[in-house]
Protein backbone atom coordinates (compact mmCIF):
# COMPACT_ATOMS: atom_id res chain seq x y z
CA UNK A 1 0.00 0.00 0.00
CA UNK A 2 1.05 3.76 -0.41
CA UNK A 3 1.59 6.11 1.44
CA UNK A 4 2.70 10.15 0.98
CA UNK A 5 3.36 12.21 4.28
CA UNK A 6 3.33 16.52 3.32
CA UNK A 7 3.69 19.18 5.48
CA UNK A 8 1.88 22.97 5.06
CA UNK A 9 3.90 25.61 5.65
CA UNK A 10 1.37 28.38 7.12
CA UNK A 11 2.90 30.13 10.08
CA UNK A 12 1.32 31.09 13.20
CA UNK A 13 0.31 34.61 11.44
CA UNK A 14 -1.27 32.90 8.68
CA UNK A 15 -3.13 30.30 11.75
CA UNK A 16 -4.17 33.58 13.39
CA UNK A 17 -5.35 35.43 10.89
CA UNK A 18 -7.72 33.02 10.39
CA UNK A 19 -9.57 34.64 13.77
CA UNK A 20 -8.61 38.10 12.83
CA UNK A 21 -5.93 38.49 14.96
CA UNK A 22 -2.68 40.22 13.80
CA UNK A 23 0.98 38.66 14.36
CA UNK A 24 4.27 39.80 12.86
CA UNK A 25 4.72 37.26 9.65
CA UNK A 26 8.92 38.23 10.48
CA UNK A 27 8.85 37.11 13.68
CA UNK A 28 6.92 33.45 13.48
CA UNK A 29 7.82 31.26 16.01
CA UNK A 30 6.07 28.34 14.47
CA UNK A 31 8.31 28.42 11.23
CA UNK A 32 10.93 29.37 13.36
CA UNK A 33 10.35 26.79 15.83
CA UNK A 34 8.82 23.78 13.30
CA UNK A 35 10.64 23.78 10.70
CA UNK A 36 13.84 22.17 12.00
CA UNK A 37 12.52 20.15 13.95
CA UNK A 38 10.63 18.37 11.31
CA UNK A 39 13.68 18.38 8.75
CA UNK A 40 15.18 16.76 11.46
CA UNK A 41 12.66 14.12 12.07
CA UNK A 42 12.32 12.87 8.15
CA UNK A 43 16.28 13.00 7.80
CA UNK A 44 16.54 10.83 11.29
CA UNK A 45 13.86 8.58 9.49
CA UNK A 46 15.19 9.26 5.92
CA UNK A 47 11.94 9.88 4.40
CA UNK A 48 11.37 12.11 1.03
CA UNK A 49 8.31 14.17 1.70
CA UNK A 50 6.41 16.76 0.23
CA UNK A 51 5.79 20.68 1.32
CA UNK A 52 3.56 23.31 0.42
CA UNK A 53 4.85 26.63 0.73
CA UNK A 54 3.38 30.08 0.87
CA UNK A 55 5.00 32.90 -0.73
CA UNK A 56 5.32 35.35 1.79
CA UNK A 57 6.83 32.92 4.12
CA UNK A 58 9.19 32.35 1.83
CA UNK A 59 10.44 35.95 1.41
CA UNK A 60 10.83 35.72 5.25
CA UNK A 61 12.51 32.62 5.98
CA UNK A 62 14.77 32.23 2.29
CA UNK A 63 17.66 30.15 4.54
CA UNK A 64 14.71 27.74 6.47
CA UNK A 65 13.06 26.95 2.97
CA UNK A 66 15.86 26.40 0.53
CA UNK A 67 17.07 23.82 3.35
CA UNK A 68 13.34 22.00 2.58
CA UNK A 69 14.05 22.17 -1.17
CA UNK A 70 17.47 20.61 -0.62
CA UNK A 71 15.61 17.25 0.41
CA UNK A 72 12.30 17.36 -0.37
CA UNK A 73 10.02 17.80 -3.16
CA UNK A 74 8.06 21.64 -2.38
CA UNK A 75 4.91 22.70 -3.52
CA UNK A 76 2.69 25.93 -4.15
CA UNK A 77 0.16 26.99 -1.39
CA UNK A 78 -0.59 30.59 -2.72
CA UNK A 79 1.66 33.92 -1.52
CA UNK A 80 -0.65 34.98 1.24
CA UNK A 81 -2.62 32.27 2.49
CA UNK A 82 -6.04 33.46 1.71
CA UNK A 83 -8.76 31.16 3.76
CA UNK A 84 -11.54 32.11 0.97
CA UNK A 85 -9.06 31.28 -1.84
CA UNK A 86 -12.05 29.58 -3.63
CA UNK A 87 -14.06 32.68 -3.94
CA UNK A 88 -11.63 35.02 -5.22
CA UNK A 89 -11.51 36.29 -8.45
CA UNK A 90 -9.90 34.55 -11.57
CA UNK A 91 -7.13 37.41 -11.65
CA UNK A 92 -6.61 37.39 -7.97
CA UNK A 93 -6.04 33.75 -7.55
CA UNK A 94 -4.03 33.71 -10.57
CA UNK A 95 -1.48 36.58 -9.23
CA UNK A 96 -1.30 34.08 -5.61
CA UNK A 97 -0.39 31.30 -7.81
CA UNK A 98 1.87 33.19 -10.11
CA UNK A 99 4.21 34.67 -7.31
CA UNK A 100 4.37 31.72 -5.33
CA UNK A 101 5.10 29.97 -8.39
CA UNK A 102 8.05 32.10 -9.20
CA UNK A 103 9.88 32.77 -6.03
CA UNK A 104 10.04 28.91 -5.58
CA UNK A 105 11.87 28.74 -8.79
CA UNK A 106 13.69 32.03 -8.32
CA UNK A 107 14.51 31.28 -4.62
CA UNK A 108 14.73 27.90 -4.12
CA UNK A 109 16.06 26.69 -7.84
CA UNK A 110 13.38 24.09 -8.31
CA UNK A 111 10.09 23.95 -10.78
CA UNK A 112 7.08 23.36 -8.47
CA UNK A 113 4.89 20.80 -9.98
CA UNK A 114 2.17 20.89 -7.48
CA UNK A 115 -0.22 22.78 -5.55
CA UNK A 116 -2.92 22.41 -1.74
CA UNK A 117 -5.31 25.44 -1.61
CA UNK A 118 -5.27 27.22 1.94
CA UNK A 119 -7.93 25.56 3.79
CA UNK A 120 -9.10 22.63 1.27
CA UNK A 121 -10.49 25.36 -0.83
CA UNK A 122 -10.30 24.46 -4.80
CA UNK A 123 -12.28 25.78 -7.61
CA UNK A 124 -12.37 25.65 -11.22
CA UNK A 125 -10.18 28.67 -11.79
CA UNK A 126 -7.86 27.43 -9.53
CA UNK A 127 -7.33 23.99 -11.69
CA UNK A 128 -7.39 26.25 -15.07
CA UNK A 129 -4.15 28.28 -13.55
CA UNK A 130 -2.82 25.04 -12.32
CA UNK A 131 -3.05 24.11 -16.03
CA UNK A 132 -1.29 27.16 -17.46
CA UNK A 133 1.65 26.41 -14.67
CA UNK A 134 2.51 23.04 -15.89
CA UNK A 135 1.92 21.54 -12.72
CA UNK A 136 1.03 17.51 -12.97
CA UNK A 137 -1.10 17.78 -9.79
CA UNK A 138 -2.98 18.92 -6.87
CA UNK A 139 -3.41 17.79 -3.01
CA UNK A 140 -6.32 19.95 -2.31
CA UNK A 141 -9.34 18.09 -1.66
CA UNK A 142 -10.52 16.03 1.70
CA UNK A 143 -13.86 14.60 0.49
CA UNK A 144 -15.29 14.59 3.98
CA UNK A 145 -17.68 17.51 5.74
CA UNK A 146 -16.49 19.97 8.44
CA UNK A 147 -18.47 22.95 9.29
CA UNK A 148 -16.76 26.00 8.25
CA UNK A 149 -13.74 24.18 5.98
CA UNK A 150 -15.05 21.75 4.30
CA UNK A 151 -19.05 21.56 2.67
CA UNK A 152 -21.20 18.52 2.87
CA UNK A 153 -21.19 18.08 -0.80
CA UNK A 154 -17.55 17.09 -0.52
CA UNK A 155 -18.50 13.85 0.88
CA UNK A 156 -19.61 13.00 -2.25
CA UNK A 157 -16.20 13.11 -3.56
CA UNK A 158 -13.75 10.87 -5.02
CA UNK A 159 -11.28 9.55 -2.69
CA UNK A 160 -8.18 7.82 -4.37
CA UNK A 161 -5.86 9.84 -7.15
CA UNK A 162 -7.63 10.63 -10.41
CA UNK A 163 -7.52 12.95 -13.27
CA UNK A 164 -8.96 16.46 -13.87
CA UNK A 165 -7.80 17.24 -17.07
CA UNK A 166 -4.41 17.11 -17.26
CA UNK A 167 -3.62 17.37 -13.63
CA UNK A 168 -3.88 14.50 -10.82
CA UNK A 169 -5.85 15.22 -7.92
CA UNK A 170 -4.87 13.70 -5.21
CA UNK A 171 -7.27 13.87 -2.20
CA UNK A 172 -6.14 14.12 1.44
CA UNK A 173 -7.40 10.80 3.23
CA UNK A 174 -10.88 10.95 4.62
CA UNK A 175 -11.24 7.19 7.30
CA UNK A 176 -12.75 4.25 5.36
CA UNK A 177 -15.17 3.88 8.00
CA UNK A 178 -15.82 6.81 9.55
CA UNK A 179 -15.82 9.68 7.11
CA UNK A 180 -14.21 12.48 8.61
CA UNK A 181 -10.38 13.74 8.17
CA UNK A 182 -7.50 11.42 8.25
CA UNK A 183 -5.11 14.07 8.28
CA UNK A 184 -2.42 15.15 10.53
CA UNK A 185 -4.76 17.60 12.64
CA UNK A 186 -7.17 14.90 13.33
CA UNK A 187 -4.70 11.80 14.37
CA UNK A 188 -2.50 14.46 16.19
CA UNK A 189 -6.13 15.65 17.80
CA UNK A 190 -7.95 11.78 18.18
CA UNK A 191 -4.18 10.23 18.68
CA UNK A 192 -2.92 6.97 17.15
CA UNK A 193 -5.92 4.51 17.10
CA UNK A 194 -7.06 7.07 14.57
CA UNK A 195 -4.11 5.98 12.62
CA UNK A 196 -4.74 2.43 13.13
CA UNK A 197 -8.07 1.50 12.82
CA UNK A 198 -8.29 3.26 9.47
CA UNK A 199 -4.87 1.13 7.79
CA UNK A 200 -6.65 -2.50 7.24
CA UNK A 201 -9.73 -0.70 5.68
CA UNK A 202 -7.56 1.66 3.70
CA UNK A 203 -5.56 -1.68 2.55
CA UNK A 204 -8.55 -3.25 1.38
CA UNK A 205 -9.69 -0.10 -0.54
CA UNK A 206 -6.52 -0.26 -2.62
CA UNK A 207 -5.98 3.73 -2.20
CA UNK A 208 -3.12 5.13 -0.84
CA UNK A 209 -2.94 6.76 2.06
CA UNK A 210 -2.17 10.97 1.91
CA UNK A 211 -1.71 12.67 5.32
CA UNK A 212 -0.98 16.03 5.73
CA UNK A 213 0.56 17.58 8.77
CA UNK A 214 1.88 21.15 9.19
CA UNK A 215 4.73 23.36 11.08
CA UNK A 216 2.84 23.71 13.87
CA UNK A 217 1.98 20.26 14.94
CA UNK A 218 5.96 20.72 15.71
CA UNK A 219 5.16 23.07 18.08
CA UNK A 220 3.70 21.17 21.46
CA UNK A 221 2.03 24.71 22.90
CA UNK A 222 -0.36 26.15 20.54
CA UNK A 223 -2.49 29.98 21.89
CA UNK A 224 -5.26 28.64 23.46
CA UNK A 225 -7.65 30.13 20.20
CA UNK A 226 -5.84 27.81 18.17
CA UNK A 227 -5.46 24.14 20.65
CA UNK A 228 -9.37 24.90 20.54
CA UNK A 229 -10.13 25.25 17.14
CA UNK A 230 -7.99 22.48 15.82
CA UNK A 231 -9.22 20.32 18.86
CA UNK A 232 -6.06 19.84 20.46
CA UNK A 233 -5.91 18.69 23.73
CA UNK A 234 -2.45 16.92 24.04
CA UNK A 235 1.01 17.88 24.10
CA UNK A 236 2.91 15.46 21.99
CA UNK A 237 2.16 16.13 18.68
CA UNK A 238 5.82 16.14 17.33
CA UNK A 239 5.82 12.63 18.89
CA UNK A 240 2.53 11.75 17.02
CA UNK A 241 4.35 12.96 13.65
CA UNK A 242 7.33 10.73 14.17
CA UNK A 243 5.30 7.94 14.92
CA UNK A 244 2.99 8.15 12.10
CA UNK A 245 6.13 8.41 10.22
CA UNK A 246 7.89 5.37 11.85
CA UNK A 247 4.04 3.16 11.65
CA UNK A 248 3.49 3.92 7.74
CA UNK A 249 7.12 3.26 7.50
CA UNK A 250 6.53 -0.39 9.11
CA UNK A 251 3.27 -0.49 7.12
CA UNK A 252 2.87 1.24 3.90
CA UNK A 253 5.65 1.74 0.82
CA UNK A 254 5.83 6.05 1.09
CA UNK A 255 6.40 8.06 -2.17
CA UNK A 256 6.64 11.30 -2.75
CA UNK A 257 3.77 12.83 -4.74
CA UNK A 258 5.58 12.68 -8.13
CA UNK A 259 6.34 9.03 -7.62
CA UNK A 260 2.64 8.85 -7.22
CA UNK A 261 1.52 10.74 -10.24
CA UNK A 262 3.93 8.26 -12.39
CA UNK A 263 2.42 5.48 -10.83
CA UNK A 264 -1.04 6.74 -11.18
CA UNK A 265 -0.26 7.70 -14.60
CA UNK A 266 1.09 4.02 -15.55
CA UNK A 267 -1.83 1.95 -14.08
CA UNK A 268 -4.42 4.32 -13.42
ZN1 LIG B 1 -2.36 26.01 4.74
Amino acid sequence: MLANISFDIDGKWSALKYFNIDSNPKKDEFIEKGIPKILEILDNHRIKSNFFLVGRNILNYKVLHKKIAENHEVGNHSYSHPHNLASLDENTIRLELKKTHDLIKKTLGVEPLGFRAPTYGLNSDTLKILDELNYTYDSSYIPAYYPGITPFGNLFQKRSPHKIGKIMEIPVSVHPIIPFYLNGTSIISLGMPWLRSALPFMKLSGRPLIINFHERDAIETLPKILAKQLKRSRNNSLKIIEDTIIYLKRNTKLVTMSQLVDIYNKNP
